[in-house]
C-alpha cells in the first residue's frame, strides 16, 4: 500500500508543481531549439458538413522547400500565399509560434487566371480496405459532365472564365491502411506513386483530387489546399457529390466560408452581440447550399472587375443594374465602408438564374447584404434583414420599401424598387447624433431612419 501513496503524494506534487510553474517555463523544459524561417503560407482546410466543424492546418514552406507545420495558440489571419517570417520553438516539421514573432513581409500577388484548370482524380484504397465505390466514369460525370457538375458551376460563376476538365485514374490499392489513423498525406503521397508509374505526373495539373473509400478514421468530408504552386490539392472521403466538390475547389481559389450573423432583433449591431456561423450564409456554396459565390467571393476570385463596384460615400440612390449571375458591363456589386469594423458593406441582387434557379422570391426580389474585409481568404458574413422574421425564414434579402439600420455608423439602406435585372435603393449617412444640437437643440437627436422609406 505504502508505494500507492507514495504515488498519489507525487502525483499531487506534480499537479502542484503544474499549477505553479507558468506554462512557458514547462515548455522550455522539453527539448527544444528556437528557429527564424521565412517562407510562403500555405492553408489546408478542412470540412466536417455533418457537425458543421472545419478546421484549418498551417503551413510554410521555406525558400529552401522545406515544409513546417505551424502550430498558433489561437486561430491566426494568415493570408494564404504570403510571405511571412515567423520564429518559434521548432520541432522535427513542427514549429510553435506566438502571435506577436509573426511578420508579414510580402502579400500575395493576385492569382494570374487560370482559364481552364486541368484536373487529375487519383482514386485509391487500402491494403485492408479494398472497396471501389465508384466507376472512373462516375466521378468524370459527376466533376466534368453533368448539368449540376463543378465545371458548369465554375464557368456560370466566373462568367465563362473558369472551366474544369481532366483525368480519373485509379483504383490504386496502396500499401497502408484506413483503420488507425487518417494519415491523408501519406496516403496521397503513395498514391502519386502508383499513378506516377501509369505516366500520370500530378506536376502537369493545375488541381489533384485524392479520392478514397469513405473512412471513419477521417472526421471530415473533404479538405482543400489554399495557396501554394499548383497541383493544389483536394481530398474526398469517399462522397462523389457534386456540392462538395464544387467547395473544395473553392478553397483552392484561396476562398474561405460564407458565414451568417445573427445578431438578433437587430440586422447588424455590436459583434459582441451577435452569434457567427461559419458556414451560415444558405445562399453560396462556401456556405451550405449549391448557390452561386457570393459578391466578396467573385471579388476576390477576380471574376467581377473593379469596374463593376461602385462604392458609395455619400447620400444618394443607387442602382445595381446586373444580377450576380449574368456578365456585368455596369454596376453589379455596391460597396459601403463600414467603420467600427475596418469592413464593407456588399450589396448584390440576385435572380432566379442557373445554379439561383430554385431560389425563393423573398430572397431573388431584393438586395443581399454581405460583410467582408477584402481579404481573399477571409469569411464573409451574410446580413438578416429581415431580423425580425424567424431565423431560418430564408428571407435575408431587403424588399421594396424595406430598410436596413446600423446604428453603429449611422447608415441606412432602403430598397425602392427592383425588376428584371436592376434593384435601386436609396442610402443614407446619418449625421453623428449631436451634429446639430447646439443649433436646433436636442431634436436633432431623434433622426428616425423610419422617415427614410418615404423617398422615392
Ligand atoms: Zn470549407
Amino acid at each position: 500500500m505504502k508505494w500507492k501513496y507514495a504515488s498519489v503524494a507525487f502525483m499531487l506534487l506534480l499537479i502542484a508543481a503544474l499549477i505553479a510553474v507558468p506554462n512557458q517555463t514547462v515548455f522550455a523544459l522539453q527539448e527544444y531549439d528556437t528557429a527564424e524561417v521565412e517562407g510562403r503560407v500555405i492553408i489546408i482546410h478542412s470540412d466536417d458538413f455533418i457537425s458543421q466543424h472545419s478546421e484549418n492546418a498551417y503551413y510554410l514552406e521555406s525558400g529552401e522547400g522545406d515544409f513546417y507545420r505551424l502550430v498558433f495558440r489561437g486561430d491566426p489571419l494568415l493570408i494564404p500565399d504570403s510571405i511571412i517570417r515567423i520564429r518559434g520553438k521548432i520541432s522535427g516539421q513542427q514549429i510553435s509560434v506566438d502571435g506577436e514573432n509573426l511578420v508579414v513581409i510580402r502579400l500575395p500577388e493576385p492569382d494570374p487566371a487560370d482559364n481552364n484548370l486541368r484536373v487529375l482524380v487519383i482514386m485509391f484504397n487500402f491494403i485492408n480496405d479494398q472497396r471501389k465505390p465508384y466507376l472512373a466514369e462516375q466521378i468524370n460525370y459527376t466533376l466534368f459532365e453533368g448539368t449540376f457538375s463543378p465545371n458548369n458551376f465554375f464557368q456560370e460563376n466566373s462568367f465563362g472564365k473558369v472551366s474544369l476538365s481532366g483525368d480519373v485514374i485509379g483504383w490504386y490499392t496502396i500499401d497502408n491502411t484506413n483503420d488507425v489513423t487518417c494519415d491523408y498525406g501519406l496516403w496521397s503521397q503513395a498514391a502519386e506513386e502508383l499513378a506516377a508509374k501509369d505516366n500520370y505526373d500530378v506536376n502537369n495539373y493545375d488541381r489533384v483530387i485524392y479520392f478514397f473509400p469513405s473512412s471513419e478514421v477521417c472526421n471530415w468530408a473533404g479538405r482543400g489546399q489554399l495557396g501554394g504552386d499548383p497541383p493544389r490539392k483536394i481530398w474526398i472521403n469517399g462522397e462523389n457529390w457534386e456540392q462538395l466538390y464544387a467547395h473544395e475547389i473553392g478553397h483552392t481559389f484561396s476562398l474561405h466560408h460564407s458565414g451568417s450573423l445573427d445578431c438578433g432583433f437587430r440586422a447588424i449591431d455590436d459583434y459582441a452581440n451577435c452569434i457567427f456561423s461559419e458556414q451560415g450564409d444558405s445562399y453560396d456554396v462556401m456556405g451550405n447550399r449549391y448557390h452561386h459565390l457570393n459578391a466578396p467571393h467573385k471579388i476576390a476570385a477576380g471574376w467581377i472587375s473593379p469596374e463593376s463596384v461602385q462604392e458609395i460615400a455619400k447620400s444618394g440612390i443607387y442602382t445595381i443594374y446586373f444580377p450576380l449571375e449574368a456578365q456585368a458591363f455596369g454596376t453589379q456589386v455596391l460597396k459601403i465602408a463600414k467603420p467600427d469594423t475596418n469592413e464593407h458593406y456588399f450589396l448584390e441582387y440576385r435572380r432566379p438564374i442557373g445554379f439561383d434557379d430554385l431560389l425563393s422570391d423573398a430572397i431573388t426580389e431584393g438586395t443581399l447584404i454581405h460583410v467582408w474585409d477584402g481579404i481573399s481568404a477571409s469569411k464573409t458574413k451574410l446580413i438578416d434583414a429581415t431580423p425580425k422574421t424567424k431565423k431560418y425564414a430564408y428571407d435575408e434579402a431587403l424588399s421594396d420599401g424595406s430598410l436596413f439600420y446600423d446604428r453603429i455608423n449611422r447608415i441606412s439602406i432602403t430598397q425602392l424598387r427592383h425588376d428584371e435585372d436592376s434593384v435601386t435603393i436609396y442610402v443614407a449617412f446619418l449625421p453623428p447624433p449631436c451634429y446639430l444640437c447646439d443649433k436646433i437643440g436636442p431634436i436633432g437627436l431623434f433622426i428616425d431612419p423610419n422617415i427614410l422609406q418615404q423617398v422615392s
